[in-house]
């Protein structure tokens, strides 16, 4: 039996969206903790198996749409983040094979066989509402707003595969607020299910998909050292939301 696993990390503010000072202060963080492996460092260079673009090697990149690959420049700084502060962004890293490549998992799962593990670790942004629904994510029962409008919509070109929810209702400037919908998630590896508002519903989120890389467990949860560094950097409290089916 093979399940695909996703594993969210959601602030529990659903609007938050972090500044770009953030961004960079996260990403020396996630390589300060061996989650990642800079591209200045020693360790990038024993490196075998790693992303390519055009060629050359790159520790992480930015998707601002679906084709528009934008290698992270090292050190990371503010200012590159700028130029995609309008945009939808996912900031992302792959793991290819974990046996080459010297990080820490970023999801305490165990029985793991580090040459058969690839993940990608990301960071999504956006302005309005990503909308998250999946094997254990129960839809919204509705997406308009209370004048009627109806708030979901779908961009062919927005980096992420799954529609969004608008912030401001076009038709009468309401804030749409995610958190006063109540849905059920459930662990696919559990059977755990609970009603959560907002469900997995936000701006911003720290997401670990591991594809099939998944050992079947009773337990997993975001490596606590990870899961500090997003709270004392974001300053936000955060929920885990799995996804696995
Ligand atoms: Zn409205």
């Amino acid at each position: 039996m093979s399940v695909t696993y996703q594993h969210y990390f959601i602030p529990e503010t659903a609007a938050f969206h972090p500044t770009s000072d953030k961004l960079t202060t996260f990403i020396q963080g996630l390589v300060d903790l061996r989650f990642i492996v800079d591209e200045r460092s020693f360790d990038f260079g024993r490196l075998i198996s790693k992303p390519t673009l055009g060629g050359k090697t790159i520790p992480g990149y930015v998707l601002s749409d679906r084709r528009t690959v934008t290698p992270i420049p090292s050190p990371a700084s503010a200012t590159f983040f700028e130029q995609f502060l309008h945009s939808d962004m996912i900031i992302r890293w792959q793991i290819i094979d974990l046996s080459q490549t010297p990080v820490r998992h970023p999801v305490e799962l165990f029985d793991i066989e580090p040459a058969q593990t690839w993940y990608n670790i990301q960071l999504e942004l956006s302005h309005d509402y990503i909308y998250r629904t999946g094997d254990g994510i129960e839809s919204f029962p509705s997406t308009r707003c209370g004048c009627g409008a109806e708030l979901e919509f779908y961009e062919r070109n927005t980096p992420f595969y799954t529609s969004k929810i608008r912030s401001v209702c076009p038709e009468c400037g309401l804030q749409f607020d995610p958190s006063t919908i109540t849905v059920e998630l459930c662990n696919g590896f559990t059977g755990n299910c609970s009603r959560v508002p907002g469900g997995a519903t936000s701006k911003f989120a720290l997401v670990v998909d591991c594809d099939k890389c998944v050992p079947l467990c009773e337990v997993s949860r975001l490596h606590p050292d990870l899961a500090e560094l997003c709270v004392n950097t974001f300053g936000c409290k955060f929920r885990d939301v799995i996804n696995a089916g």
